[in-house]
């Protein structure tokens, strides 16, 4: 299902003065799509998204959506919506107000306005605190009134700032599930802004990797971790070493290393438990950090301590070369 439009940026390009925040970025959602755009602080991420929203002008490119370049139209005319870091909510108007309030700028009527800002609060489940204001609220609770409010206009597209990055660790794992769920339900295509890979990998049908003002790599979650084109993107996405090989340099995934009788002499550097598996440390003769990753019972199988002495072993075929 998918209500949505697919959207097109194509050499987006944001200065700010003579700093380039954003340098001529192409890429292409499918509409439906729950898309994470990621990547460390400063990387251009909220500038990318403020474009597509029409709250930033583009310097340069044009942002496009079902096959109309929206660059130069404000906000309120694009078909798209915003969800801010800090949900922006309006501290005197009541919940059902924030809500309704896109919509009394365009000038509806109460009955009108009001009946479809009950329809989105009953979608996220406060309409029981429709009359209270937002310093009566939990973190969690403001998250969802500013989401309800972004949907009110019913974009083709939602774009979300680090939506999730005020909430605590227990309530931000919830609320992303939620909003996977409203995704999917709404078929509109989400852009969720976040510098946590983990998120990212749990939310994104589809990533877009940043860095340095520029997209490293974009593709299927799946495709962006499992083969990192970039040294850049392999460390960043976690769970691989990147090691220098035949002159370039490989990734390898931390989870394909094993503990063998012969291989590359090493001592192990440290040992975190973590439940279902275990994450080791290891440092080579030559003074290389190596990552490892295993099952729980295969550990504690053969246990390892910080100090020991290992070789470490991985099929060939398992290394991924890295572009230069
Ligand atoms: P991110 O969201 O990935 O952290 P931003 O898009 O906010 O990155 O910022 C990208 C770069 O542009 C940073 O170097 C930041 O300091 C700069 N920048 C962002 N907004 C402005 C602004 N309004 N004026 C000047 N520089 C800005
Ligand atoms: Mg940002």
């Amino acid at each position: 299902m998918s209500n949505g439009y697919d959207l097109e940026l194509i050499n987006v390009t944001k200065k700010y003065g003579d700093a380039l925040a954003v340098d001529r970025i192409n890429a292409k959602f499918k509409a439906g799509s729950y898309v994470c755009l990621l990547g460390p602080s400063g990387c251009g991420k909220s500038s990318t998204l403020r474009m597509i929203a029409g709250h930033e002008t583009v310097t340069d490119g044009s942002v496009v959506l079902d096959g109309f370049d929206v660059s130069h139209l404000p906000p309120a005319k694009r078909g798209t919506a915003m969800m801010f870091q800090n949900y922006a909510l309006f501290p005197h108007l009541n919940v059902r107000d924030n809500v309704a309030f896109s919509l009394r700028m365009k000038g509806e009527d109460k009955p009108s306005r009001y009946a479809r800002a009950n329809e989105l609060l009953e979608m996220v489940d406060l309409t029981a605190l429709a009359e209270r204001l937002p310093a009566q609220l939990s973190g969690g609770q403001q998250q969802r009134v500013a989401l309800a409010r972004a949907l009110v206009t019913k974009p083709k597209v939602l774009l979300l700032d680090e939506p999730l990055s005020a909430l605590d660790p227990f309530l931000r794992i919830r609320m992303r599930a939620e909003l996977k769920k409203l995704q999917r339900e709404l078929g509109i295509t989400f852009i969720h802004v976040t510098h946590g890979q983990d998120e990212a990998l749990a939310l994104g049908d589809e990533l877009v990797v940043m860095n340095n003002a520029v997209i490293e790599q974009s593709g299927p979650a799946r495709e962006v971790w499992s083969a990192p084109k970039t040294e850049f993107v392999a460390r960043f996405m976690g769970g691989h070493n990147v090691i220098a090989f035949e002159g370039g340099k490989v990734a390898l995934r931390a989870d394909d290393i094993r503990f063998e009788t012969t291989g590359l002499a090493a001592t192990i550097t440290s040992v975190e438990y973590q439940g279902a598996h275990v994450v080791l440390n290891a440092r080579t003769a030559a003074g290389e950090d190596v990552l490892a990753l295993m099952p729980d019972h295969k550990f504690f199988d053969t246990p390892k301590n910080p100090g020991d002495a290992v070789m470490l072993a991985w099929d060939e075929g398992r290394l991924h070369r890295l572009q230069a």
